[in-house]
């Protein structure tokens, strides 16, 4: 088969983390908590500061365990910090616990103390950030995409973007979402976004303000309408936000021309935002609510959607890692799961990304996703891959479009240049 993408758009990244992951130490092959000895750990880009860094390493079939008596051994003084693969817990050493003013006996972090102590790791020089910014650039590109929208954006980051496209290196068009977690933090995201509004490139656009309103399928904590797995007054999930305080950010949001953007992945998470966005609507505001994953939704909430500004940003391939158990775990609900169908014949404004690094940037993982969830009753999306999967504004980086042969990325050209 073959396709001839114009502007292909990866509508839900996060772009820096990409680049790092592209750049950085990969310790997904390590077999064993003493191998790390043999490995070669100089390399500048695996490095924070002063600080060691390393990802994805599982010591399920490991002989010997992770310890901080492995890494003092080899590092007595330079910090070390390895996340481990499932994102809850790292792998430190003793240099790495007295930086973060933390006890350890083993030498793991997990969960809270894991999370605090990565936000906490030394900042990417200019120089560094740079290097991981050109590496999600070639991610992209290779995978064929020329559009993207990354919903971590950061201050800093746009800048040096900006340093890149007047270098001519950005070989990207890049939406910027900011991402907060509370009322102050969402203060601090608006901000960033009406600044870097102001300050928009060719390549360059600031969107908005992201949240993140419930969890995940996997770790049952998207928020649903019915039990988990059916069980009678089971665990339908969680909500991170009071919706008071959901009202308000989007009113503020769109108040300052800006977009809003909400992690939902249960049907009822979708819902309770749409009722929001309504609620706001009515009131006389206007803008455009961004539905993220939107992996279950019910009739009618679709429904409520149609005279709002809505769009939402599905992940096929996720659909490639969710479906052993999907079924099981959603039972009555599964028939609203991946409804890019149900969207498409509502006439729901629709865009198509991977949620990279949580999954590889991928046209034809997406396009795999869509083929073979037909055989497990997700409903057949009728409607065009190529149009979901193109950034809808024509002007935006023109003369930029990809093909994709038998799932080789054969040819992309962005602003008229050939890069692959
Ligand atoms: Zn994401």
């Amino acid at each position: 088969m073959l396709f001839k993408i114009p502007r292909l758009y990866d509508s839900h990244t996060h772009f820096i983390a990409t680049g790092e992951f592209a750049s950085g130490l990969y310790l997904t092959a390590l077999k064993n908590a003493e191998e790390i000895a043999q490995w070669d750990l100089s390399k500048p880009s695996y490095h924070r500061g002063d600080w060691l860094l390393g990802f994805g390493w599982n010591d399920k079939d490991w002989s010997v365990k992770p310890s901080k008596e492995i890494l003092d051994r080899l590092f007595p003084h330079k910090p070390v910090y390895f996340a481990k693969g499932d994102g809850h817990s790292s792998w430190v050493n003793t240099a790495a616990l007295q930086a973060l003013g933390l006890r350890s006996e083993t030498g793991i972090l997990t969960e809270a103390e894991h999370l605090q102590s990565w936000d906490r790791l030394p900042a990417f020089s200019n120089e560094q950030q740079k290097n991981n910014i050109l590496a999600a650039c070639q991610v992209y590109n290779s995978a064929g995409f020329t559009h993207v929208r990354d919903m971590t954006g950061t201050e800093s980051l746009w800048n040096s973007l900006c340093e890149l496209e007047s270098e001519n290196l950005l070989t990207v068009a890049l939406e910027e979402n900011f991402t907060c977690y509370d009322l102050k933090g969402f203060e601090d995201s608006l901000k960033s976004a009406q600044y870097t509004r102001k300050h928009e490139t060719a390549l360059l656009r600031s969107k908005g303000v992201k949240f993140f309103y419930d969890g995940s399928l996997g770790s049952e904590t998207a928020y649903l309408s019915k039990p988990y797995r059916g069980i009678p007054n089971g665990n339908r999930g969680r909500t991170l936000w009071s919706l008071p305080d959901v009202e308000v950010m989007i009113k503020r949001t769109w108040e300052a021309g800006l977009e809003i953007s909400v992690h939902a992945i249960g049907d009822q998470a979708a819902h309770e935002m749409v009722e929001v966005a309504r609620k706001v609507s009515a009131q006389g505001f206007v803008g455009r609510l961004n539905l993220e994953h939107a992996q279950v939704l019910r009739p009618e909430t679709i429904l409520m959607m149609k005279p709002l500004h809505v769009r939402c940003h599905m992940q096929p391939c996720h659909w490639l890692s969710d479906r052993v158990w999907l079924q099981e775990k959603l039972r009555d609900l599964y028939r609203y799961a991946f409804p890019w169908e149900a969207l498409r014949a509502a006439q729901i404004p629709m865009s198509f990304g991977c949620d990279s690094p949580v999954e590889p940037p991928s046209f034809v993982r997406n396009q795999k996703a869509l083929v073979e969830s037909v055989e497990a009753r997700i409903k057949k999306f009728t409607g065009s891959i190529e149009e979901v999967h193109a950034h809808p504004d024509s002007q935006y980086a023109p003369n930029s479009y990809s093909i994709i042969e038998d799932d080789v990325v054969k040819e992309v050209v962005f602003c008229g240049k050939r890069l692959v």
